[in-house]
């Protein structure tokens, strides 16, 4: 243990000593009768339960002259051996335990909350809050059976029903249980208002995922007509379908299914544009191709986006890039400059070196971390529906192309 980490754990200790010290000084006050007399002398010993905690402050003195001396085993012994764990003391029990778990020391923060459990006098109040505690230590450790029994216990209290829900959602995501997720987010969303309204159509679309893994593709329409009772106009469910029907020969479901998927999300741009082409080449292009083009609307900006879209897809060889590249360049104004300072004006560019500069930017981007949680900044080079960082359903974008264009919203 750090010099740094000892004097935090002891400045915390110290603090949460002195305030259960001061709890129960004022509680032995307001508990004492009001003297009308002048006071007796005092009493040569009170029950146990009543002695101020004189005693207390030494052995956490020891403690801390432990974790002064960089021994955090020894500390541990001492606050375990101390007995006096009963409703006045608890909180410096807890504030231990948490100051333990925080720190990453989740073995010791769970030695901390088990002996708090087992002791016979505690309220039934902190005996819950110490299950609680108890549940998110082994959450933190990565024991999920454990802290799933647990939290499943906490879910019956009306206490701590809630709380205790949404751990096991989280729970299950990470196992990728999505059966229990979806019951689980069924019994919350009936509590209280969830954190996030479209997990429980992800869950379906999951379970539709794996379902046509197996080549079940029944079930997976199943599983998406329940993603769509759950959330109307999902796109990741018309994404799925888009799939299949590709895979099943019907390229204009597939291209419409895309379109609008597009119209509601326009940053899924990057996501439906390889579907589209994939049905316009394995198909008859005719009449899909025809209806590919009415995508490349005159507008600069969506000629831009359509151009960006389609190099952080990785199809930037692809004709109508080059042909909307010019327009890229004048939307994104670093890149822009870049481009004029060595060839001029990105509109009298020959097709050739159109060419040369998307597959140039096709593989900056290919090194790059083309997408990006827009609620805690995790970046990666592959769209995830849900953060890997803060579990975040429907957060990543593709980032701007040289992320230093306040310009271009690309979200
Ligand atoms: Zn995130």
């Amino acid at each position: 243990m750090s010099l740094d980490l000892s004097l935090d754990l002891v400045v915390a200790l110290f603090v949460a000593a002195a305030a259960g010290w001061l709890v129960a000084q004022f509680r032995l006050r307001d508990r004492a009768p009001r003297p009308t007399v002048p006071e007796p002398p005092p009493r040569p010993s009170l029950p146990r339960s009543q002695e101020p905690p004189r005693r207390l402050n030494e052995e956490y003195l020891k403690g801390l002259g432990f974790l002064l001396n960089e021994e955090p085993d020894k500390a541990l012994e001492v606050f375990l051996r101390m007995v006096d764990v009963d409703n006045e003391t608890v909180e410096t029990h807890f504030a231990l335990g948490t100051i333990y778990r925080r720190r990453g020391e989740v073995e010791r923060a769970i030695r901390i909350h088990e002996n708090i459990m087992a002791r016979p006098t505690l309220s039934s109040e902190h005996r819950l809050e110490a299950m609680f505690a108890l549940a998110e230590d082994y959450f933190r450790a990565g024991l999920f059976d454990r802290a799933e029994r647990s939290f499943r216990q906490l879910a019956e209290s009306d206490a701590r029903r809630v709380a205790a829900l949404r751990y096991l959602l989280r729970i299950y995501e990470q196992q990728r249980d999505w059966d229990q997720a979806i019951a689980v987010h069924k019994e919350l969303t009936a509590l209280a208002s969830p954190e996030q309204p479209t997990a429980i159509a992800h869950y379906h679309c999951e379970l539709a995922e794996q379902a046509r893994g197996r080549g079940e593709v029944d079930a997976a329409r199943e599983h998406l007509h329940r993603a769509r009772d759950v959330q109307r106009n999902f796109p990741r469910g018309a994404l799925i379908r888009a799939d299949i029907a590709i895979e099943m020969n019907q390229p204009e479901l597939a291209a419409t299914l895309c379109q609008r998927v597009v119209e509601l999300h326009p940053r899924l741009l990057a996501l439906a544009l390889p579907r589209v082409l994939r049905a316009v080449r394995g198909n008859d292009a005719g009449e899909i191709e025809r209806r590919f083009n009415a995508w490349i609307r005159p507008e600069p900006s969506a000629r831009a986006e359509l151009a960006y879209a389609a190099i952080v897809a990785g199809l930037e060889q692809e004709t109508f890039v080059r042909d909307c590249l010019p327009d890229l360049l004048r939307e994104d104004p670093s890149l822009g400059e870049i481009v004029r300072s060595v060839a001029g004006d990105p509109g009298q560019l020959t097709p050739q070196q159109r060419t040369d500069l998307a597959a140039s930017l096709g593989r900056i981007l290919r090194r790059t971390q083309r997408y990006r949680c827009v609620d805690c900044g995790f970046a990666s080079a592959s769209h995830f529906w849900q953060c890997p960082g803060c579990r975040s359903w429907d957060a990543f974008a593709p980032v701007a192309l040289l992320d230093v264009t306040p310009g271009m919203q690309r979200r």
